[in-house]
């Protein structure tokens, strides 16, 4: 396979050009934009960029791609956290799906929506809704996330503590592998057993197998009724609290949500750790669950701020949450002015073992002297830890965050958990996978991906360094 090393970006692009016209771009300040992600991780500058319209396109940027040594990267919208969609290997070509975002079809009955990859998360479910109905992964960058980058992460979302994270919602995907087939995977029914689950093995591979061109999607019909709850707490140990105490009263909560003192501070929120908690019930059911849910807070110790008796106005009451990305660049600005960086973590520990695991957590932040932001979904034991850093700290300081990011990791498995839960492994994770195979006696696990990765993917063209340590 010849390389590109002797051929420059032009006639890279004109070669690109002849085969998809004006869907290339390769003007370099368009290009950089493609170089990272919304991790902390740099990259290369890409060779150029495809705007893929269809399948077909899909299927000749991956031959262009493969007929020259280039190396091949799907992208929606780079909202990923870990590094997963940056650029690493010189001479990369960007595919990127956001002009494949069509709703092809919506069932009222089956409960299933069939789309393009590239359209994203908010734009479905607006659309859903006047079906009455929802795709419940509900990821707090909706607004920009891709359907297609939630599927390739495995990304999860809001309502986690309820409807769990992508894969289940996931019922079949068309893929194009780093061979150039297409295939066809998972069923339209609720039920499947067709073989080898590849479906599901697609799901999380962070487009290093291939590249999803269109998902069927299973829906959950949107609540007769929700109730909700803002609370705040004086303490993180009692918002924990009366996450675990809603579990002991049967309360299924759909939304558990929080953002910690300064965070919550830095949006505006008064210096108290936040929790929003709601769930939906059935109509006439409101004021039951209302005050199971308001006695599980007030028992904990927190006072509740806010009452919603609908999801709209709990969305709304929410809207801080969703920019804990922000709120901690903020936190991060006050410190150390523009030469800060915030990495968030994404562990999970099974319920019961929050409270420990918080608290360790904390003290770990502390005993590192590094400052440790927490917010994120907690109902479903997910915690996002984020750990506020230096660009450019000194040699002894990057130490000290890479140890730190190991302790969390290694605190998540001694807890029965994961070192990552939704945010999938990208670049910067690859260490703390290799890690947890390892404490649990299971490298062959890792042996049994990267044959996975050379059935399907056997040139190493689509997104390589990513995933496997
Ligand atoms: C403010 C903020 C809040 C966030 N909140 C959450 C959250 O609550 N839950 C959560 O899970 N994540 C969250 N994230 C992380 C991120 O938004 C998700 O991982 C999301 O799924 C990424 O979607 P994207 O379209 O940006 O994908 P991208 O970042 O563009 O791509 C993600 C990965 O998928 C691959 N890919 C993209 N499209 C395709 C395709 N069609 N076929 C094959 N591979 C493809 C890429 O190569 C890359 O490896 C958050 C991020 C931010 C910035």
């Amino acid at each position: 396979m010849p390389a590109s090393a002797s051929r420059s970006r032009e006639s890279l692009a004109s070669g690109l050009s002849r085969v998809l016209g004006d869907k290339v771009v390769s003007e370099v300040q368009i290009l950089k934009l493609y170089s990272r992600d919304a991790s902390t991780e740099s990259g290369v500058l890409p060779v150029s960029l495809v705007f893929a319209e269809s399948v077909e396109d899909v299927r000749a940027a991956l031959r262009f791609a493969l007929d020259n040594g280039l190396k091949l990267i799907a992208v929606g919208s780079s909202t990923s956290l870990a590094g997963n969609s940056v650029p690493k290997a010189e001479d990369t070509l960007i595919l990127s799906m956001e002009r494949m975002s069509k709703i092809l079809e919506i069932s009222e009955i089956d409960w299933v929506a069939r789309v393009q990859p590239g359209i994203r998360v908010d734009e479905l479910n607006y659309e859903l809704a006047r079906h009455g109905l929802q795709w419940p992964v509900d990821p707090a960058s909706s607004k920009s996330a891709t359907v297609g980058g939630v599927i390739a992460d495995g990304g999860g979302g809001t309502k986690g503590a309820k409807y769990g994270s992508s894969p289940y919602w996931i019922s079949a995907l068309e893929v194009v592998t780093g061979t150039g087939d297409v295939l066809r995977l998972g069923c339209r029914t609720v039920k499947c057993r067709e073989g080898y689950d590849l479906l599901h093995l697609f799901i999380g591979s962070e487009g290093t197998l291939g590249i999803v061109t269109e998902a069927t999607l299973r829906l959950a019909p949107l609540p007769e009724a929700f109730v909700g709850v803002m609370a705040e707490f004086d303490g993180m140990g009692q918002l924990v609290s009366s996450v675990v105490e809603a579990r002991r009263r049967r309360l299924w909560l759909m939304v558990t949500e929080f953002l910690d003192s300064e965070t919550s501070e830095a949006l505006g929120l008064k210096g108290k750790y936040h929790l929003w908690a709601g769930t939906d019930v059935n109509a006439g059911s409101e004021e039951g669950v209302l005050s199971k849910l308001s006695g599980a807070v007030t028992d904990a110790g927190g006072r509740i701020v806010a009452v919603a008796r609908n999801m709209a106005d709990f969305m709304t009451a929410m809207a801080p949450r969703r920019a804990l990305y922000s709120g901690g660049l903020n936190v991060g600005f006050n410190m150390y002015g523009t030469d800060a960086l915030v990495f968030w973590e994404d562990i999970a520990v099974p319920i019961s073992e929050l409270p420990a695991a918080v608290e360790e957590l904390l003290k770990l932040g502390k005993d590192f002297g590094i400052k440790l932001l927490l917010g994120g979904h907690i109902g479903d034991g997910n915690l996002h830890p984020g750990l506020l850093v230096r660009r450019n700290a000194p040699e002894d300081e990057v130490k000290r965050y890479m140890s730190l990011i190991e302790k969390i990791g290694e605190l998540a498995i001694r807890h029965g958990g994961t070192v990552s839960a939704e945010h999938g492994i990208g670049v910067q994770k690859k260490g703390l996978i290799s890690m947890k195979y390892r404490s649990a006696g299971s490298e062959a696990a890792l042996e049994a991906m990267r044959s996975v990765k050379r059935i399907f993917d056997p040139h190493n063209v689509l997104n390589p360094g990513k995933v496997l340590p």
